[in-house]
């Protein structure tokens, strides 16, 4: 079989290792902590991402390469291209890194993304939060995950300390038009190099202090909205050329109209649902990707509640999932951990598919849990 390297070692990386395992290939991953959650399912070169002399190691002992997390050093990703197959290309990755650069390809591809503005400077910031208006949200251009990097204006005199945080970051900053959304939801996109698409059932989010808590599928929205969701994730890994997973994370508005909101080249928190209730898995489904093997069917076999594990909750779990018979709710609880060494709060540790009839009862069966987390 062949050996498929992986640029990061975490969920991600471990989750793709443990689904290619089942297609016959061996996985390698490039982390820099030692036992990495892929590295301990999987071979692994303990070593930071930029490191050129690892970066060859990998290399060499891979026939492809691919990656779980999208700030992969601009250099490393084209020393791999020269020297190994990366079939995803380091364009896919050059854009998805700089959101000015992802929203102008959102756009390209026919879809709509919040009003935004280049923020080169506090007068252009002052400028631009005249004409977008407030609320707004200012963010850095580059490195931000989980709400870091991002600033929420909700009056004038925010825009002087918003500017001195973030741009300390040293990196372009955005500003983006603050769009009151009734709901999150996101579509996980596959495309191959042989240029076949499908998407997986629109995922419906609920983030607590800017990370994902819970993803619900069926998302509780209409017909015409999941279409028009999938087709749009559809058309922007089309119009991108993307190859693997692409993660289009979108806002919907009272009057239906979605917004993207940024996108992924890769497996995604909103899709860990997919492991269980669905065909095929987004791990499996990138892997096929990522090697021209035909697509996995991305039917929905069952309605499903996501729910993140933090480090926070971890003790919990077994206790949780063996007690969660007397709940009386209709659940069948499938419990994932990542095997991370050491826990802190926030930390996502694991996650939990619940099986459900109904997504009601998987959402009644959290909120029954201290897993649940309130949002402000
Ligand atoms: P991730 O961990 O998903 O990569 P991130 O740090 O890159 O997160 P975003 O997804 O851009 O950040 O934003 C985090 C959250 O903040 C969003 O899920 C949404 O709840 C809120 N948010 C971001 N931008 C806007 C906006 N323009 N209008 C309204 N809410 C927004
Ligand atoms: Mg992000
Ligand atoms: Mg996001």
């Amino acid at each position: 079989g062949s050996t498929i390297g992986v640029l990061g070692g975490g969920q991600l990386g471990r989750m793709m290792a443990l689904a290619g395992s089942n297609l016959g290939y061996r996985f390698i991953a490039l982390d820099p902590t030692p036992e990495s959650p892929c590295g301990q399912v999987a071979g692994q070169i303990v070593a930071g991402y930029s490191d050129q002399t690892a970066a060859r190691e990998l290399a060499e002992r891979s026939d492809v390469i691919t990656y779980e997390f999208e700030n992969v050093d601009a250099e490393v990703a084209a020393l791999l291209e020269e020297l190994s197959y990366v079939p995803q290309g380091s364009r896919l990755l050059y854009t998805t890194q700089h959101r000015l650069r992802e929203k102008r390809a959102v756009e390209k591809a026919g879809a709509t993304v919040a009003p935004y503005a280049e923020i080169g400077s506090e007068a252009d910031l002052r400028e631009a939060v005249s004409r977008l208006g407030i609320p707004c949200v200012l963010k850095t251009a580059m490195g931000g995950y989980d709400g870091k990097g991002q600033w929420v204006i909700r009056s004038e005199s925010e825009i002087g300390p918003a500017y001195a945080e973030l741009s300390k970051a040293g990196v372009e900053l955005v500003l983006e038009q603050f769009i009151s959304f009734v709901k999150e939801i996101s579509v996980i996109a596959a495309r191959s190099p042989r240029g076949e698409i499908k998407t997986f059932p629109v995922a419906e989010n609920i983030h607590v202090d800017n990370i994902l808590h819970v993803s619900i599928v069926p998302a509780r929205v209409n017909e015409k909205v999941q279409q028009e969701a999938e087709r749009l994730a559809a058309n922007i890994a089309e119009s991108m050329e993307a190859v693997g997973l692409l993660a289009v994370e979108m806002f919907l508005t009272e009057d239906g109209e979605i917004y993207v909101n940024e996108l992924a080249p890769r497996p995604h928190n909103s899709g860990h649902y997919t492991m269980e209730a669905c065909a095929t898995s987004q791990f499996e489904q990138h892997v096929r990707a990522v090697c021209n093997l035909p697509l996995g069917p991305t039917k929905l076999r069952t309605p499903v509640v996501m729910v993140n594990v933090l480090g926070e909750h971890t003790e919990d779990v077994e206790g949780i999932v063996v007690n969660s018979t007397e709940t009386g709710f209709n659940v069948i609880p499938k419990v994932h951990l990542y095997g991370k060494k050491g826990s802190a709060p926030k930390r996502k540790m694991g996650h939990i598919n619940l099986l459900c009839d109904d997504v009601e009862d998987g959402l009644n069966w959290i909120q029954q849990t201290n897993i649940w987390r309130n949002q402000n």
